[in-house]
């Protein structure tokens, strides 16, 4: 642990990921269920831990993008309901039912794929048809003269044996986006979603789950939170949105001073020598470079956060290395601890500046940074990817 904490590590706040949790929860009241996005390992904070918090706060549901990233869950005592949004293979059903896990829908074909497996292991698989309305990826096609067929398609599906059909759900392109324009375009997709249900509902099709909202609809479409919401970046405290509705960031990213050296004026700094001192630098060495996240578009322009306030980093950043200005931190000594980004300096404003978005940042945190999980102020666990 000590060695990990000399160099480079995220803190995972669990505290603040639950408060987000009933923050939101507040929002939405009690009679809409709560989805937890946890794909992608929980946005690179970490599935296990970030889905035992929820499950054992009551979340309704959890939603993953592969069989992969459920089998992972389940090995780990989460026994709360499961979504699969992304594709998987029919062969993988039979395991699917076995672990009790829900599947999206997203095509005629793959329903009847699904449908025989399910038959062919004398199981029901429980399911989630997907609806395209206008994001233009997964989904069937309703929209304009694909309507009258689309809602076909769903019905036959829904009727396949070995198939349960326990819920519905589209998914918005512009929701996080307050503009006139994006609001008339979320508008239209709910519009035909709820179309669709009534089309489906007028045949005897209807669904005990009816889901839509992702964090934008959570934050500015209150008519569309339906029977569930499906927030990700909201639980995890980023993006504009989080800082609207008080939420709290739940990963930093953390660094120590390795190494301080002071050079002359009319030195260049890394790779490319980008950076040319211009008087008398104290420039210290940062234990972290593109290779744990570091992106390393934000070379020579962003600022880390120390004891002392803000330093900015100096030329290129490298694989496994930077160097900041620690002139103008004169507290700041070897084994001082950095802050790249967190609670003091924000991953929202580290986006921007690499020209990405804040769900990025979280994600290509990569396996050698630790992860460690506080609870309570206290140190719950720590999760190393690299074998000790
Ligand atoms: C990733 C994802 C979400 C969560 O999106 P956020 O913008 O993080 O809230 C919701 N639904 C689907 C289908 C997704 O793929």
């Amino acid at each position: 642990m000590e060695t990990d904490l000399r160099r480079t590590w995220t803190e995972i706040n669990l505290d603040h990921l639950l408060y987000n949790y009933h923050a939101l929860r507040e929002r939405i009241g009690k009679t809409v269920k709560f989805l937890g996005v946890v794909k992608a390992d929980a946005y690179g904070h970490g599935a296990v831990q970030v889905a035992k918090t929820l499950q054992d706060a009551g979340a309704d549901y959890l939603a993953v993008s592969s069989l992969d990233e459920a089998r992972e869950l389940r090995n780990h005592d989460i026994i709360m309901p499961i979504l699969i949004l992304g594709h998987t293979p029919p062969e993988q059903v039979g395991e699917l039912i076995r672990m009790n896990i829900t599947q999206a829908v997203s095509a005629e074909a793959k329903a009847e794929e699904y449908s025989a497996e399910a038959v062919k292991c004398q199981g029901t698989l429980n399911i989630h048809i997907k609806v395209d309305t206008g994001m233009s990826r997964l989904g069937f096609l309703c929209d304009g003269a694909h309507f009258e067929g689309g809602v076909a398609r769903i019905a036959h599906s829904c009727a396949l044996p070995g198939l349960h059909a326990e819920g519905i759900f589209t998914h918005f392109a512009v929701s996080d986006e307050p503009g006139e324009e994006e609001n008339a375009y979320t508008k239209e997709q709910f519009a035909l979603f709820c179309h669709v249900i009534d089309a489906l509902k007028e045949q005897g099709c209807t669904f005990p789950i009816r889901h839509c909202a992702n964090s934008g609809a959570v934050a500015y479409h209150p008519e569309m939170w339906l029977d569930m919401v499906r927030p990700g970046i909201l639980l995890y405290g980023l993006s504009q949105m989080a800082d609207v509705l008080g939420l709290k960031p739940v990963m930093s990213l953390k660094t120590n001073v390795s190494t301080i050296k002071t050079y002359e004026a009319g030195t260049t700094i890394s790779y490319g020598r980008l950076f040319k001192t211009e008087e008398r630098t104290r420039v210290g060495v940062l234990p972290i470079g593109y290779a744990d996240g570091f992106f390393r578009s934000l070379s020579n322009i962003y600022q880390v956060m120390t004891e002392d306030g803000k330093a900015p980093i100096l030329g290129r950043i490298c694989m496994d290395m930077c160097m900041v200005d620690l002139t103008s931190c004169p507290n700041v000594a070897v084994g001082s601890e950095v802050e790249i980004f967190g609670m003091k300096n924000s991953a929202n404003v580290m986006a921007q500046m690499a020209q990405t978005i804040p769900y990025e940042i979280t994600c290509a945190v990569s396996k050698r940074v630790p992860r460690v999980y506080y609870r309570n102020g206290k140190i719950l666990e720590r999760k190393l990817w690299i074998d000790d």
